[in-house]
């Protein structure tokens, strides 16, 4: 049983189950409406909880802190598809809770998902469910079995920024990959032809109104996301109105309510198949702070808040880098900070603490959109922030992003 819903003015307590970086940009643009903000996460600096009014500082099931958001919130939300969704389902019994706890049970394992996905006539990859060593035997014997090879072992659940995966070309890969994944119950994924990958965000209020962001062109290294670019025309106009019809279709058998991300590959012969969703705001989203006039956490804000939801339009062209780790411990290391590194968020971990990435040189370059999380320690693969880089055109934005990317050592693109 689900409370019955009432619209929220500024001024109301949200919260936000998890406390990364997405959380924080949601904290953000509640307190930029005048809403108060309640951040739970277990770590006491946790990239939301250091900028939010409130942190509960518990684990996600504890019933203290739950119960501590219960009475000091009036709406509740997540940004972390893996907090458990019976901590949601327990919070909708006497509060508002967008998504609800079903979606966020369907977006956690590749399973269900894949069968929603199935339900709402959306194409996946071919697949099966590997949950124990007979099931690897009976795939490997079906006559179509060897077809999903080479394939992707992905645990059902869990699994984020290629974590949890494994690539299987024959047989006896799978069969050691299964052991490896520590036999959880997994999906075997055939590996697909990609020629461009994308995402489509929408949000559906509690009303049933569905908008959409752009959609959004993105390029992964080593299993991450490493650049997601926007403009009219990224994607074939056609892709694009299939890719933003099925994103609709799978919020709504879902009867969602917040913002959702629905990623997708195309394939060489221009075939357009779902990978996954995400229950949130997603990585490839950020861009919408600043290339659009309603940015993905605003639209998060006002589902869960019952304000209306208006078209997002796009006003520049953009193109996003994540800021890994990485570009802390390898990259081209040229600035002295004038601050004390931990303020500035990007203490280096095993290195010199006194020196960043040039940010000051990025920052001369026009349209350039820092974004750095507030996380202490800069790991390998880590996100540590991102750069937005808005321009007139699509040519500029490509550019300006290339210019970046070299002055921080990344790779260009
Ligand atoms: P994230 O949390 O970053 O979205 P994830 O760990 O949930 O990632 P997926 O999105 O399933 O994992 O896969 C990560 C990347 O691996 C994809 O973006 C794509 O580049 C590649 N990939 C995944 N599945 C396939 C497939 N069936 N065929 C080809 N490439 C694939
Ligand atoms: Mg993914």
């Amino acid at each position: 049983m689900s409370v019955a819903f009432k619209p929220l003015a500024p001024g109301a307590t949200l919260g936000v189950l998890g406390g990364g970086q997405l959380g924080r940009m949601w904290v953000h643009a509640a307190q930029r409406m005048g809403f108060q903000t309640v951040v739970l996460d277990p770590d006491p600096h946790s990239p939301a909880g250091l900028v939010s009014h409130q942190h509960i500082q518990t684990d996600y099931l504890d019933p203290v802190g739950l119960q501590k958001m219960a009475t000091t919130c009036q709406a509740v939300t997540t940004e972390f598809e893996n907090v458990p969704a019976d901590a949601l389902a327990q919070l909708a019994t006497t509060m508002q809770v967008a998504p609800n706890a079903h979606a966020v049970a369907v977006a956690q394992d590749r399973r269900l998902e894949k069968s929603h996905f199935v339900n709402c006539g959306v194409p996946v990859a071919p697949f099966a469910v590997i949950a124990s060593d007979a099931d690897v035997e009976a795939v490997l014997k079906r006559a179509d079995g060897t077809s999903l090879l080479p394939g992707i072992l992905k645990t059902a659940r869990m699994g984020y920024d290629g974590k949890g995966q494994v690539r299987v070309r024959h047989p006896q890969e799978l069969v050691e990959a299964f052991k490896l994944l520590g036999s959880v119950p997994c999906v075997l994924e055939k590996m697909l032809p990609l020629k461009a990958e994308y995402s489509v965000i929408v949000a559906r209020g509690h009303d049933g109104a569905m908008v959409h962001l752009p959609i959004q062109h993105n390029v992964h290294r080593d299993g991450i996301l490493a650049m997601t670019q926007v403009w009219a025309g990224v994607c074939d106009s056609a892709l694009e109105t299939q890719a933003i019809n099925a994103a609709k279709s799978i919020a709504q058998e879902l009867q969602y309510t917040g913002v959702l991300c629905v990623e997708f590959f195309v394939l060489e012969d221009n075939s357009l198949v779902v990978n996954e969703i995400a229950p949130r705001p997603h990585n490839s989203g950020h861009y919408s702070l600043d290339a659009c006039d309603v940015s993905q956490f605003e639209l998060q804000l006002r589902c869960m808040a019952g304000l209306p939801l208006t078209q997002p339009r796009l006003h520049s062209s953009a193109v996003m880098l994540n800021l890994l780790g990485d570009i802390w411990l390898e990259g081209k290391l040229g600035e002295k900070l004038g601050s004390d590194p931990d303020l500035f968020g990007t203490n280096k971990s095993g290195s010199d603490p006194n020196f960043s990435p040039n940010f000051s040189e990025v920052l001369a370059l026009p349209g350039t959109h820092l974004h750095l999380y507030g996380k202490g320690e800069a790991r390998k693969g880590r996100k540590m922030g991102h750069l937005t880089v808005t321009a007139s055109t699509p040519e500029q934005a490509h550019a300006i992003a290339n210019q970046a990317a070299t002055i921080l050592g990344i790779a260009a693109f």
